[in-house]
């Protein structure tokens, strides 16, 4: 728990607003595994639309997601292919083994994303002595590559490949409202090229819990049935699903300024001695910097001190995020503090760190 005045650790830190909460106590509720609950409907059929697909499921959370996708497209021993740091491989405490039974196989991007040219290379030839590769998996944008947007037109290419060769692809969209806000792609165009894609309405948009799986309506079927076999079964989950739906509505476009703080944020820092970062590589609310004479959770450690939380990515790579928990004036005293912090020496203790 931090109590720090500037909290840039994740944006899965934000509060509900008074209009949010307010949204969910009045909202309407039912026994949701029976498919009553008038809220989640709403809520379901909201997301559904606005991506483009037949149907939608609300799930707890954007790991239940992911991993009920994989589930979705797989039977035991099947591979699946993914990003060497993705999310659903690197994040999700082993899932895909232990829910889904699949082999992953990696293939390394630049900064999370890779091309139809690397998955080209990646696929092997059916034969009794290799896994059977039934999915191939993205992230947009990419939490460890930096917050990276995947470009429009490699999605479109790598969903011609699944096409082709017969492959399911799955969207790991946790911050695809991201992506869409800075590009202009709209969600359904998106989510086009994909069989299911997962999207969280608690990190950037606000809402207090909550994610979703869209695909058609047979995934989707199918969908139910595990999430129910994982344990995320729901009953009068009205209440969180408004906050969700109020989130989808009203937070959306507003994430631009969190793209903005990022941008201010990652300019400022460029300019410190001993921090190294390309404002360019910024692409929306996600700052990666590198620092070059000091360990970067000792500089965690002391930026604690001075009221400004963030996370160490690497033994000298720091992690700040954006969101509508942290305002401009607030971003714009990081640098400063940085640079307070670089130049302290008092000795600070640095909790244990994994990256
Ligand atoms: C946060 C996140 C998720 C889901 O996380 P939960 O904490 O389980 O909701 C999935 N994918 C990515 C890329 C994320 O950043």
């Amino acid at each position: 728990m931090s109590n720090s005045a500037i909290d840039l650790r994740s944006d899965t830190i934000t509060k509900p607003t008074p209009a949010m909460l307010e949204a969910m106590v009045n909202a309407e509720v039912g026994d949701d595994v029976y498919g009553e609950d008038p809220t989640i409907n709403e809520l379901e059929d909201y997301t559904a639309k606005l991506l483009g697909k037949e149907a939608a499921v609300f799930m707890p959370s954007g790991t239940m997601t992911n991993q009920v996708g994989l589930r979705v497209h797989t039977e035991p021993a099947d591979e699946i292919i993914l990003e060497s740091q993705a999310h659903i491989y690197y994040y999700e405490g082993g899932g895909p083994a232990a829910l889904s039974g699949v082999m992953c196989r990696l293939i390394p991007g630049q900064n999370g994303i890779f091309t139809a040219a690397d998955l080209q290379k990646a696929l092997h030839p059916a034969n009794i002595h290799f896994p059977k590769t039934k999915l191939v998996c993205l992230e947009n944008t990419h939490n460890r590559g930096g917050g990276t947007i995947y470009p429009l037109s490699t999605v479109r290419e790598i969903g011609q490949i699944c096409r082709e060769q017969a492959l399911k692809l799955h969207l790991d969209g946790a911050r695809l409202w991201n992506a869409c806000v800075a590009t202009g792609v709209s969600e359904a165009e998106y989510a086009e090229p994909f069989d299911t894609v997962s999207v969280c309405f608690s990190k950037g948009l606000g809402a207090p819990v909550g994610s979703a799986l869209v695909g058609s309506k047979a995934s989707i079927a199918r969908a139910r049935r595990f999430r129910k076999m994982f344990g995320g079964g729901m009953r009068q989950a009205g209440f969180i699903a408004a906050g969700a739906l109020y989130a989808l509505k009203h937070h959306r476009q507003r994430l631009a300024e969190d793209h903005e703080n990022a941008k201010i944020l990652a300019t400022g820092l460029k300019d410190i001695a001993g921090i190294k970062i390309d404002p360019a590589t910024v692409q929306t609310n996600i700052v990666i910097f590198e620092t070059e004479n000091i360990s970067a959770p000792l500089l965690a450690a002391k930026l604690q001190e001075k009221g400004v939380s963030l996370l160490a990515m690497g033994e000298n790579k720091l992690r700040a995020v954006t969101s509508l928990m942290v305002r401009r004036s607030q971003v714009e005293q990081v640098p400063s503090l940085v640079e307070v912090a670089l130049q302290d020496d008092t000795k600070v203790s640095i909790p244990l760190t994994s990256y």
